[in-house]
């Protein structure tokens, strides 16, 4: 049967995961599994859900997060949202002290919805501000006005949500450094306790990757991008946020708990259209990305699961390896050579030193772990060190 179950190796809690995939409008730059639709298909969108839940309910899940994203979770109304929290809460085992996250964009936020969403039991919110600028956030297609993104971020502060994290988009085309230095320096300024930080893709398919492929637009070239995420990890560090993952960065005790999860291997499960699942093991699998066959599978009685793939003991370890690389935790060398049979620390007892001497990684016994400058180049680290063995 496709989606595994939860194998017994994995004693670890999982995460949850939801995916909303509607948005107001769609962004030039997304290429998330989003789509517009009115009520009527949000409404057989949230019956697939209650029927994918229960789908899994016997499957031995036990989850101490959930997550909410998308798309634009903040633009369901609430007693939708309302239903579908509960209704994953019924069909699944929910840890009743679970952390509950919520992505919302600015131009929902207001009194009403930020209380309901506390009402509701969300703990963690995460703002789509992407730029503290109305330049840039005209550039990027955004709805709402660096004003509205102020007073957001405010107001979910003042709800006192145990973690308000915000999205930010660097590497606009002509973006200078000290344009970047006064988003963070913004950021910091309203408090935020979390911020995500993305660098600007043009992915294929995308409104901006047409613009480009028709040479309309270029992409900011990679030193310029290097010197930029260099600069997010020197203002932010120097107001105590921990670069604890390559693009994201917390004050102490604001780390994502459930993005954790995809980072160390541990079991999750997603839930809509497009939502991976990973059962902490070897086994992954995919959900249709389109909500209309998404949806079909589920009225056939059937997991709308596009494909699965079974991972070898050596992908696994090149998979820790490579999610480690990308944490400021790093890699226990040791414990990934007991737990997949590899051989890596006498492999590559010169391409450490090398990394060390020039800065890219630190090490602490067997653990190794990317610097700032070594997160900004993870893939390159770990192709670097070789895996034998597994
Ligand atoms: S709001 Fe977010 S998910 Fe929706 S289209 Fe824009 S970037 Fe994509």
């Amino acid at each position: 049967m496709l989606g595994s179950d939860l194998q017994g190796g994995a004693s670890r809690e999982a995460g949850l995961y939801v995916h909303v995939p509607f948005c107001s409008s769609v962004c030039p730059y997304c290429d998330f599994a989003v789509t517009q639709a009115g009520e009527s298909r949000r409404a057989r969108w949230e019956r697939g859900l209650f029927d994918e839940a229960a789908m899994y309910g016997d499957r031995g899940f036990d989850f101490d997060t959930v997550y909410f994203g998308g798309g634009t979770p903040s633009a369901l109304k609430i007693d939708r949202l309302a239903r579908v929290l509960e209704g994953v809460r019924q069909g699944l085992r929910i840890n009743p002290e679970a952390q509950v996250f919520i992505e919302v964009n600015p131009e929902d936020v207001g009194p009403d919805s930020v209380r309901h969403w506390r009402d509701l039991g969300f703990s963690n919110v995460s703002v789509g501000v992407q730029a503290l600028d109305d330049v840039s956030l005209r550039f990027l297609g955004r709805r709402h006005t660096a004003e509205e993104a102020r007073r957001s971020v405010e107001a979910l502060l003042g709800a006192g949500f145990d973690t308000v994290s915000l999205d930010l988009i660097f590497g606009l085309p002509g973006q200078t450094r000290s344009d970047w230095e006064g988003q963070l320096v913004e950021a910091i300024r309203l408090g935020a306790n979390h911020v995500s930080c993305y660098q600007l893709t043009f992915h294929d398919g995308t409104i901006f990757g047409k613009r480009r492929d028709a040479g309309m637009m270029i992409e900011m070239a990679e030193a310029p991008q290097a010197d930029l995420y260099a600069l997010t990890h020197e203002i932010l560090g120097a107001a105590g946020f921990e670069g604890y993952e390559v693009s994201n960065f917390a004050l102490p005790g604001h780390r994502s708990a459930h993005n954790l999860k995809y980072w160390t291997g541990a079991p999750y499960l997603g839930l809509g259209p497009g939502a991976h699942s990973f059962d902490g093991v070897h086994t992954r699998w995919w959900n249709r990305r389109k909500v209309r066959l998404w949806q079909r599978d589920l009225d056939n009685g059937s997991l709308p699961v596009e494909g699965e793939e079974s991972l070898t003991k050596r992908q696994r370890a090149f998979e820790t390896l490579m999610l480690g690389m990308r944490t400021a935790d790093g890699v226990d060398l040791a414990e990934l050579e007991k737990r997949f049979g590899a051989e890596v620390i006498a492999q590559n007892t010169d391409s450490l030193q090398s990394l060390e001497a020039e800065g890219l990684i630190r090490r602490r016994g067997d653990r190794i772990a990317p610097t700032p400058q070594g997160m900004a180049v993870a893939d390159a680290l770990v192709k670097a060190i070789r895996i034998d063995g597994a």
